[in-house]
C-alpha cells in the first residue's frame, strides 16, 4: 500500500539548482489514497506516544504536519522562516552549504516537558531539523522523534541527528 504512495514521488533533476535531484511530493499529495496512506502510516507509528505537539517546519512540513496533528489528537506548532511570526520568537541561525539560514518559533509555543514530534517532508543533511530541535529544546519540549516522508541516506542526516532526536522516515533512498 505504501509502495503505491512511494511511486507518486517524482524526481526532478537539476532543481532548484544544477546537480540536485529534487524529490517532488506534489503528485503524492494530490493522489487522495497516497496522501491518506502516508498520513495514516505516520500517525500509526506515533499513536501510542502521547504526542502533545506536532512541530512542522515551513513550508512542506506543514502539508504533513497539519493532518498528522489532527489525526494524533495533538496540537500543531509551526517553525517559520524569519520575520513571519507575529509574537515574541526564539530564533536559531544554522549553516547551509553556502551561507546561513534562520528559523523561528514563538517563545510560548511549547510548555516545559511537552512531548513533541517534529515533522518535515525530507531529511537531507539534517541541518534544518537540527535547528528545529534546538528551538524545541530551548523551550523545554521533549523531542519524541523527528519524522519524514523521505530520507536521503547518503547525506548522513540521521547521523547528524543521532544525539538530538530519533529519526523515522517512511521512504529511504
Ligand atoms: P537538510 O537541512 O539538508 O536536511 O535539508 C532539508 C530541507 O531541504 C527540507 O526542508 C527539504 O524540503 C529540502 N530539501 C533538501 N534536499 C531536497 C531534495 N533533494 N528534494 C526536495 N527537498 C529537499
Amino acid at each position: 500500500m505504501l509502495k503505491e504512495a512511494e511511486q507518486k514521488i517524482r524526481n526532478i533533476s537539476n532543481f532548484p539548482k544544477e546537480g540536485i535531484e529534487f524529490k517532488d511530493i506534489t503528485p503524492l499529495l494530490k493522489d487522495a489514497k497516497a496522501f491518506h496512506d502516508v498520513i495514516d502510516a505516520l500517525a500509526q507509528k506515533f499513536s501510542s506516544e502521547k504526542i502533545d505537539y506536532v512541530v512542522a517546519i515551513e513550508s512542506r512540513g506543514y502539508l504533513l504536519g497539519a493532518p498528522l496533528a489532527y489525526k494524533l489528537g495533538a496540537g500543531l506548532v509551526v517553525v517559520r522562516k524569519p520575520g513571519k511570526l507575529p509574537a515574541a520568537v526564539e530564533r536559531v541561525e544554522y549553516a547551509l552549504e553556502y551561507g546561513t539560514d534562520v528559523l523561528e518559533i514563538h517563545k510560548d509555543a511549547i510548555e516545559q516537558g511537552k512531548r513533541v514530534l517534529i515533522i518535515d517532508d525530507l531529511l537531507a543533511t539534517g541541518g534544518t531539523v537540527a535547528a528545529a530541535c534546538e528551538l524545541v529544546n530551548r523551550l523545554g519540549g521533549k523531542i519524541v522523534s523527528a519524522a519524514f516522508l523521505i530520507e536521503l541516506s547518503s547525506l548522513n542526516g540521521r547521523q547528524k541527528l543521532s544525539s538530538v532526536a530519533e529519526v523515522y522516515s517512511l521512504f529511504t533512498y
